[in-house]
This record gives C-alpha cells, structure tokens and sequence, in this order.
C-alpha cells in the first residue's frame, strides 16, 4: 500500500509511521516528490488495517496499490524517474542513442567502433564480452579481456558503457567495468540474479524476456527496485510470435503500456527486436515516435565480418542517417537527442 503524508507532515511525522509499519513486518520505500512524501509499504497488509495507520498524525489517506508489482508502479511514483550517469539523465527530455557492436571482438574493433557512433551522435558505448548464445559452438565473447576493452574505449571516447551480465558468479566483475550492467532477455526471469542486481551501485537494463509479458518484466523490474537499486530501465527488444520473417516481433506498444504502468524509462532495441539491418531505421523512427527515452542499436564496421548478429548490425553510414532522421523528429515530441559527453 502507499501511505500520502499530508502536505504539512512534520519529520517526526514520516519516522513515526514508517516505525510503525516496520514494527509490523512492513518493507517501506520512502518516496520524497516535490510537494508531498509518500511511503510505499510491502507486506502483508491483513497484518495491519489501513485505518490504523491513517489515523497517525500527518497521514493524508493510505491507498493500496492493485497491480502485483508496487515500487515500480505509476501509482507508487507519479512522476517519470530519472537516472544520472554522470552529466546525462536517461528519462527526461532527452533521447538517448546507445550504440555498438553485438560482440566485442578486438580493441581495435571496439575503439573504432565507439569514436565513430560517438562522432555520428551516440551518447553511450554497448558491447557483449559475456554473450548469450543459443548454440554453444557460436563466439561466446572476450569475457573478462572485453571488458577491458570497453574500459579502454570508454578512457578514449568518454562514452558510458552499457555490457551484459549473465549470471551472479560475474556480476562483480561485470559491474567493475561497466556503466549500466545490461540484463539479457534469456535472463529476465533470472531471480537471483535480480536480486543481486539489488545491490549495485551501478543502473541496470532490463531487456523483456522474448516470451514475458508487460506485467512479468515489470515484475522482474520490481526485483531490483525492492532489492535496493531503483536505477533501472526498461528494454523492449522484441517477442516471440509466429512470424518468422522477422527474428522477434518488436513490441512498440509496449513502449506506452509500460510507461503508462510504470515510471521507469523505457528504451527500444530495435536490432534484436527485428533481426533485420534493413528494418531498424524504421523501427527506431516509430520507437522514438511512441515515446521511448532511447535506443539499443547495433552498429557494426563491417557487418558482413561481424562475429555475431552482422545481419541486424547498422553501418556506419546508415547509422549517422538514422541519428540525422531521429535529431528531426524529437523535437516535434518535444525531445531531443542527448548530446554526448565531452573529454
Ligand atoms: C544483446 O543486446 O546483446 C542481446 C543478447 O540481446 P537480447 O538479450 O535482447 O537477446
Ligand atoms: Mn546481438
């Protein structure tokens, strides 16, 4: 439930009823907004009967929250989160463009890669080191020598690095070296290591799983919030339908739902959520046209070398045309593209 402190709630006020509710087994959540300080509370709540806590002094009204995820729910928080990563907030007003290779493959690769989508407009590097792969014979990445080849090129270009965490055993070393720790689609429901995720200091990913509903990703984001960490955003990347011309079929009314469900920031990744180069441009225009705050993109030098997703990876060229065609249409959304750091 969430209780409403009254506008002229005092301190002594807020401490007295979130001792109350812990002294009843409840987890609470305080909520701090502009105007007025709410306090989530997590528990059963037959153990305590809202009127009890509504007639504590400084209580406006106690509301229950009736989806089964709280802490994440628009009802808990009205306003849209925002996430600072240094200089740049994710959730705002601006748009941001994260883009690179699937796979790390060498530092050259990785270097290059990330000055280039850097000067086309990105504001953030990605790059597997520890890859999913459905076969175990494909590339399973560079593990720990690419993420210090992200570490390098974030030290040449500046950019945040966003790579994926695939288990709790690496989520130490993972979360060293990166930025915002991704969570893959095959790991959503991956619980323990949801909870783990609770503990870092660092943003978290949350790519939907490819057969998870809205309200189960929003659950699986509510894993981290109640664990500890409240810096999370939401990835649609495509789920599985029958349609087999495309690899996923990319949910854009996902992108509204869950922002009308939840106040994290919700981003699109249009290259796992199509399969297909030819249809990410397209793809990432409607994304940024139905409201997400960013973009997932994989760019390749060379996709036709690529050792892993070539046939979904953007060029260069197209890459910078999609960035030219996303800086026009923000704007009439009243956004704009982020601009990226400066070293
Ligand atoms: C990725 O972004 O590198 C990736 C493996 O994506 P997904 O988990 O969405 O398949
Ligand atoms: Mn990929």
């Amino acid at each position: 439930m969430i209780v409403v402190m009254q506008y002229t709630a005092t301190e002594d006020n807020i401490k007295k009823v979130i001792e109350r509710l812990e002294s009843e087994g409840f987890s609470t959540h305080l909520s701090q907004g502009v105007s007025r300080t709410i306090i989530g509370a997590i528990g059963d709540r037959t153990l305590i009967p809202g009127l009890a806590i509504e007639a504590m002094a400084g209580v406006e009204k106690v509301v229950p929250i009736l989806h089964p995820y709280k802490l994440v729910s628009r009802e808990f928080q009205e306003e849209n989160s925002t996430i600072q990563l240094d200089k740049l907030v994710i959730g705002g007003k601006d748009i941001h463009v994260i883009a690179g290779p699937c796979a790390v493959e060498s530092r050259e690769q990785i270097i290059e890669t990330a000055q280039a989508v850097k000067a086309a407009g990105a504001t953030m590097l990605r790059g597997g080191a520890f890859k999913p792969r459905t076969s175990p014979y494909s590339f399973q990445g560079l593990q720990e020598e690419g993420l210090r080849l992200l570490a390098e090129a974030r030290e040449e270009t500046c950019l945040p690095v966003v790579t994926e965490c695939m288990d709790v055993e690496s989520l130490s070393i993972v979360s060293e070296f990166a930025d915002i720790v991704q969570v893959g689609a095959r790991n959503m429901q991956n619980f323990n290591l949801l909870k783990k995720l609770g503990t870092i200091e660092k943003p978290v990913i949350l790519k939907r799983g490819m057969s998870s509903t809205i309200e189960e990703w929003l659950l699986a984001a509510e894993y981290i919030m109640a664990s500890g960490n409240p810096r999370i955003i939401l990835c649609e990347r495509g789920i599985r339908t029958f349609e087999n011309y495309t690899r996923n079929t990319l949910d854009l009314s996902a992108v509204p739902a869950a922002k009308n469900l939840s106040h994290l920031p919700v981003i699109v990744d249009p290259s796992h959520g199509t399969g297909r180069w030819q249809l990410v441009a397209p793809m990432s225009r409607a994304a940024v046209a139905a409201g997400a705050d960013g973009l997932l993109i994989e760019v390749h030098l060379n996709p036709s070398e690529a050792l892993s997703d070539g046939p979904q990876s953007l060029t260069l060229e197209n890459f910078t045309s999609l960035i030219g065609e996303l800086a026009v249409i923000a704007p009439v959304l009243n956004r704009q593209l982020a601009a990226a750091c400066r070293d």
